[in-house]
């Protein structure tokens, strides 16, 4: 299909692939908040997920633009807080896959772009997916977009979350049975201690620089 992007962990043995991959379906935005960085640390990938600031390259989707092909049983999920999103990975290798809610009634997917096959055919992700609406969630305001980008962003993203509710696209998801609504695997909470180590070694790197 055109616009069809493959979805891969690193090791090969999770696979998927992510539908109309073009800047009308995709809501793309940078996000510097502390869970997003203590994630990518848990998965030992902060080097690859992370910009030097320590910005994440999320694109926001549709649940049902993301299927799976291959591997499911090796995706797990966890939460870093009680009420933060579902984090789901492949647990072969710790590669991300996407954040939801922890019920698929709102359908918010976020996927990150390392997860995509980008090679040569796939042209530049700007071209592919538009650009990024907004960067969010730094401590340092002068990162952030100003709030009026970040208003129309989410103007933007609020609509798209609409049509895709009103179009049953949260019921596609790959994460939960689309029967019962129940979560493929049941996201564990890691312990508060752990989550405060890994924000730890974040806050380190990034006043390292
Ligand atoms: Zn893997
Ligand atoms: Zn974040």
């Amino acid at each position: 299909m055109p616009n069809d992007m493959t979805v891969r962990c690193e090791c090969g043995s999770v696979e998927g692939v992510a539908h109309k991959m073009s800047g009308g379906h995709v809501n793309r935005v940078t996000c510097y908040c502390i869970w997003c960085q203590a994630f990518a640390e848990y998965l030992g990938k902060a080097d690859s997920m992370l910009d030097e600031d320590g910005g994440s390259d999320l694109f926001q989707i549709s649940p049902g633009q993301l299927e799976i092909t291959k591997g499911a049983e090796f995706i797990t999920s966890l939460r870093l807080s009680p009420k933060g999103p579902v984090r789901w990975y492949a647990d072969c290798c710790k590669s991300n896959l996407a954040n939801t809610f922890g019920s698929p009634s709102v359908p918010f997917m976020a996927m990150h772009t390392a997860s995509l096959e980008q090679s040569a055919g796939n042209g530049k992700l700007a071209d592919v997916l538009g650009p990024i609406r907004a960067r969010v969630n730094s401590p340092e305001p002068e990162k952030n977009s100003s709030k009026f980008a970040v208003y129309l962003m989410l103007i933007r993203y609020a609509a798209m979350l609409l049509k895709w509710r009103l179009t049953g696209e949260h019921k596609r998801s790959p994460f939960f049975n689309p029967q019962t609504g129940e979560a493929i695997v049941e996201p564990i909470l890691l312990p508060k201690e752990e989550v405060e180590k890994l924000k730890d070694i974040r806050a380190k790197a990034l006043a390292v620089g």
